[in-house]
């Protein structure tokens, strides 16, 4: 368990740059009570749609997905808790984690005794709110800090939580941005957690900054993005469009990716998909601090897209993972926690990550005995400065000795030691003079 250090004054939300653009869309959308379902989640969506043209589609309550149902909708107007006396001791407008998500409406008066099963603090950090849900239990409970718990006197206490459950709607956002071919691309995050930054407004802001990124220039792939609550919400969408899996071609779940720490990638269920490959990849050439870790069944909607009836090429990436960072889950997860500079690293990250898998081709070498003579083509000895013409000349000698119909430019890239744009630029260059060929992918 790891403290991320936070710096000692928020940033700065600044226009101009993508990391302060971002970091004042997570500053908007940071007082917002989300939850699986209800208003919170809506305006979340709402605001989305500002920057991108999202789709929102509103599924009724009691839909069933596979094993599961589309719960009651949660909304929630305050809540409190006072002392006999009438002093406020636990107000849900100085904090929205003060309520347990999904807690049922609630109006009395208890004893200490009484109200303590339906208290959560944490005793580690007394300053800190936790962050509880009670999604599909029927429960209430208020969350506070250790220390303000420890005050409450014996006596009475008034409660109130003036929240709804009832018939109504699960949101999901999505926007499609599509590309030459149908196979797609599926990006997704979770949009569920009330005023928490890392986790998980941070996916949010990279995920709509990324697709107003890829909308921007003709994509080789379809591009989907997805904003919904997390499991249940990835659950239904996998629901209404099981015919369209089929396409995904690739796929990442975005999840904690503004704090400073480094990135994290889980590979998909399958170990060695396209994604896994490309993001080893481009994280071993960034000289950025990773980790690659193998595929579990926990985190976040990687576990539902890579079930085994669905199995799909889906890896998630973070930055430090969920559970591993001391604010996880908790009031402290807030803007501190997260640097404009860190989401920009990590769209910059998935950018270069979707520019190689669109770029990741495979061809078929036209001149394949012996080496062809790169020179009278004016291919060799012409590229760039010394060192960097050294790396180029390699590369039109592996894309031509790889070119075999069965290796990839990302083959090509891992087997030489070179990075993916240098074999990149060799393949345009032999293709250029007509020594390669490109196959369907
Ligand atoms: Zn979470």
């Amino acid at each position: 368990m790891t403290t991320v250090v936070p710096a000692t004054e928020p940033p700065v939300a600044r226009a101009g740059d993508p990391g302060g653009e971002m970091y004042a869309l997570m500053t908007r959308l940071y007082p917002i009570c989300r939850s699986i379902t209800g208003d919170g989640l809506r305006e979340t969506l709402r605001i989305i749609a500002e920057y991108i043209p999202l789709t929102i589609r509103e599924v009724p309550t009691g839909t069933q997905v596979f094993d599961w149902q589309v719960p009651r909708e949660w909304n929630i107007a305050g809540a409190y808790i006072k002392t006999a006396s009438g002093e406020t001791v636990v107000d849900f407008r100085d904090s929205n984690l003060h309520v347990m998500s999904y807690s049922r409406p609630v109006r009395g008066r208890f004893s200490l005794e009484e109200l303590r099963p339906h208290l959560f603090s944490l005793p580690d950090h007394p300053d800190w709110i936790p962050y509880r849900t009670t999604y599909y239990t029927d429960a209430w409970g208020f969350c506070l800090q250790h220390a303000r718990l420890a005050a409450l006197a014996e006596g009475e206490y008034e409660v109130c939580i003036d929240a709804s459950l009832g018939d109504g709607h699960l949101s999901l956002g999505e926007v499609v941005i599509p590309g030459r071919r149908g196979e797609e691309v599926l990006i997704s995050t979770h949009a569920c957690h009330p005023s928490m930054c890392n986790d998980n407004l941070s996916g949010i802001v990279v995920a709509t900054f990324l697709a107003r990124h890829l909308a921007v220039a003709p994509r080789e792939y379809t591009y989907r993005v997805l904003f919904v609550p997390g499991m249940i919400g990835a659950l239904t969408w996998l629901a209404l469009n099981e015919d369209r899996l089929p396409k995904i071609r690739a796929g990442l779940v975005l999840a904690c990716v503004g704090d400073p720490g480094g990135f994290t990638y889980k590979r998909s269920r399958r170990g060695d998909a396209e994604i896994d490959r490309v993001m080893s990849h481009v994280l071993r050439t960034s000289g950025r601090t990773h980790r690659i870790v193998e595929f579990s069944p926990d985190g976040y909607d990687e576990r539902q897209y890579n079930s085994p009836g669905f199995d799909l090429p889906v890896g998630a990436l973070s930055r430090t993972p969920h559970g591993q960072f001391a604010e996880y889950h908790t009031s402290a997860d807030d803007l501190t926690l997260v640097r404009p500079e860190s989401l920009a690293e990590s769209l910059d990250l998935v950018r270069d990550v979707l520019d190689v898998l669109e770029a990741n081709r495979t061809y078929q070498n036209l001149s394949p005995k012996g080496e062809p003579r790169l020179g009278a083509r004016g291919l060799y000895r012409s590229m760039g400065g010394r060192v960097e013409r050294a790396a180029n000349e390699l590369a039109l000698l592996w894309v031509l000795n790889l070119s075999d119909g069965r290796h990839s430019l990302l083959d090509v890239a891992e087997r030489s030691g070179l990075t993916f744009p240098v074999v990149k630029s060799a393949a345009d260059a032999l293709a250029g003079v007509g020594l390669l060929r490109e196959l369907e992918r």
